[in-house]
C-alpha cells in the first residue's frame, strides 16, 4: 500500500526526503524551499495544509484513514488470535481448530477500537501540526504571496 517516494528539488535535484521514504506526506506545506539552491518547489498536488485542502481531497483522506483502520484491525486481530491459539493449544495447527474463524472475528472486534483510536490519533496530530504552522504570520504571508491562500 505504501508508495516509496523521493522528493527532489526540481532545479538542483537535492533530496528533501533524504532518499526514498515509504511515507508520502499528505498534510503539510504545499511548497518546499530548497535548502541548497533556495528555489521554491510546488508540491500542492500531493500535499497541502488541512485548512487549504478541498472537500474532495479531504474525503479521499478520510477514505484512506478508514482503509488504514481496516488493515490495522485485521492485522491486530490476526496477531491476537494466533497468539491465543498458540497459548491455548501449544501448536499452530489451524486445521484441527474448529473455532479459528470465530476466534479471529472476536479478536478483530477487540482490535477495532484500538485501530480507530490509533488512526484518529495520527490524523489529529497532523491537523494540529498544520494549524500550528498556519498560526505563523511569516508562513501565512508566504502562502498568500505564492498564491496558495487568499489574504485574510
Ligand atoms: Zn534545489
Amino acid at each position: 500500500m505504501a508508495t516509496w517516494v523521493n522528493e527532489r528539488c526540481h532545479k538542483c535535484r537535492h533530496s528533501f526526503t533524504g532518499g526514498h521514504t515509504p511515507i508520502r506526506e499528505v498534510v503539510g506545506p504545499p511548497f518546499l524551499i530548497c535548502p541548497k539552491c533556495s528555489s521554491i518547489n510546488n508540491r500542492e498536488s500531493s500535499c497541502t495544509e488541512w485548512l487549504l485542502m478541498p472537500p474532495g481531497r479531504r474525503a479521499k483522506h478520510y477514505a484512506t484513514a478508514a482503509l488504514n483502520v481496516l488493515v490495522l484491525s485485521v492485522s491486530v486481530g490476526l496477531l491476537i488470535s494466533i497468539a491465543w491459539a498458540y497459548l491455548g493449544t501449544g501448536t499452530l495447527d489451524f486445521g484441527t481448530d474448529d473455532d479459528a474463524g470465530l476466534r479471529f472475528l472476536l479478536c478483530w472486534i477487540l482490535g477495532l477500537p484500538l485501530s480507530i483510536w490509533r488512526v484518529v490519533h495520527v490524523h489529529r496530530r497532523l491537523v494540529r501540526a498544520s494549524a500550528e504552522r498556519l498560526r505563523d504570520e511569516q508562513y501565512r504571508s508566504a502562502l498568500v504571496r505564492l498564491g496558495y491562500m487568499r489574504a485574510a
